[in-house]
């Protein structure tokens, strides 16, 4: 099995060392990565200027790459042809925040996987739910017991055009985990607040501060799952079709 990683806190992040180790058990692990954080940068695709894609030291893997494109860029690289050998499977993260619900569309990670699924790769995103915390103080051995179970679930539902599993761990050690859930998208409720601030010349500076979102904790949903101490496992699809509305509006 040939499995293709990458991320969106860049190569460096102690996530993506985690998940590639875990990989290595499935297979063949090549990693293409950015050379930086783009954590919050959504299906960001760079189209106006040339990249680059240099070989990188990285021990958990076979191969690595890192470049200074997107991880939507790293993503196409692997899905249109930068690789000689075919691809089994798209893995990204591991994110040291969660991306439930509607995070799903300001997440670099979930939506690597997702350009990745666009090539016709089957694709999955990792995160775990350590807001606010130190990345290096994360603890994310779990995956590696988690990652095969992932991979059985992928082989025995394969995944249909541009869908993808959005997988969310709890902070929790392997044993006190519950099991996997699938899940749906939770509802998030935004808190962000404008914090102004004056720049050391006086002028106006601004921030997008407050608290993290929250999910709406409705039964099924991935924010219950992971509250609950089980890894989520949500189906997502680039479809942004707002088809009950569609339908609503086509009868009247
Ligand atoms: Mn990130």
């Amino acid at each position: 099995m040939h499995i293709v990683i990458t991320n969106d806190d860049g190569i460096r992040a102690p996530g993506i060392h985690a998940l590639a180790k875990a990989a290595k058990q499935l297979g063949k692990v090549t990693v293409i990565a950015p050379d930086r954080n783009w954590s919050v940068c959504g299906h960001s695709k760079t189209i106006g200027r040339p990249l680059r894609l240099d070989p990188y030291e990285f021990p958990e893997a076979d191969a690595a790459w890192v470049s200074d494109g997107s991880p939507s860029d790293c993503a196409a690289f692997a899905g249109i042809g930068f690789l000689d050998e075919p691809v089994d499977l798209f893995l990204s993260g591991i994110n040291p925040t969660p991306n439930l619900g509607e995070d799903a569309t300001y997440s670099g990670t979930v939506m690597a996987a997702v350009e990745a699924s666009i090539w016709g790769l089957s694709a999955a995103a990792f995160s775990i739910d350590c807001a606010r915390m130190d990345p290096n103080t994360i603890d994310f051995s779990a995956v590696e017991r988690i990652l095969p179970q992932i991979a059985a679930l992928i082989r025995e539902h394969p995944l249909p055009r541009q869908t993808i599993l959005n997988v969310n761990c709890p902070a929790l050690p392997y044993e006190q985990m519950r099991g996997i859930r699938w899940t749906h998208c939770s509802k998030r409720i935004y808190r962000d607040v404008l914090v102004r601030n004056d720049d050391p010349y006086g002028r106006p500076i601004w921030w997008f501060g407050g608290e993290p979102p929250i999910s709406v904790m409705d039964e099924g949903s991935d924010g219950k799952a992971l509250a609950d101490g089980y890894v989520s496992v949500t189906p997502v699809r680039q479809d942004l079709t707002a088809y009950d509305y569609l339908e609503n509006s086509r009868k009247s």
